[in-house]
């Protein structure tokens, strides 16, 4: 046994995992949520990343740790909404349930974020996941695990 063996093994479980085997469930608040009921959402939920969405359930925006630790030093005020401080739609990097995992983490590691909104369909704007560097992470464990237990 080296390690040598199992990497090409890794390699094929890898490439027949896709984004919707793996991916979690998204933490969606709305536009008009307060910064200070997202920061509490935040801990409440135990998450990195929330994904903001409109009245019709679309994504919008997505805020992260620190747009909000931002948001604080630049002495914005916390019952302002999220809308005024999320990074928008169109400049939004999302995946979908069929994509390769591996590619949605290529594109995690290229945009140098934390996670990807999966989108239903390539003509939805509805938010069915999330892809995380923590549920890549826990993957790789998994599957290392499995191929050292087999
Ligand atoms: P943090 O800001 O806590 O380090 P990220 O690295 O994920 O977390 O976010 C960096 C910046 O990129 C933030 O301004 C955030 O709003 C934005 N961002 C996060 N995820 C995405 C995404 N999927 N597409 C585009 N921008 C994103």
């Amino acid at each position: 046994y080296s390690g040598l063996d199992f990497e090409p093994m890794l390699q094929d479980k890898l490439s027949a995992l896709s984004v919707q085997d793996i991916m979690q469930a998204p933490v969606l608040i709305k536009q008009d949520t307060s910064v200070q009921d997202a920061v509490t959402a935040l801990f409440m939920y135990d998450v990195g990343t929330l994904y903001i969405s409109n009245d019709q359930d679309e994504l919008v925006g997505v805020l992260s740790r620190k747009d909000l630790l931002r948001s604080t030093m630049m002495g914005n005020h916390s019952d302002a909404p999220v809308a005024v401080i999320m990074t928008r739609m169109p400049n939004i990097f999302v995946t979908y349930p069929d994509v390769p995992v591996l590619k949605a983490a290529k594109s995690i590691s290229r945009h140098q974020i934390d996670s990807l909104p999966v989108l239903a369909s390539r003509d939805s704007k509805t938010v069915v996941g999330k892809i995380s560097k923590t549920v890549l992470v826990n993957l790789l464990i998994e599957l290392t695990d499995k191929e050292q237990n087999a």
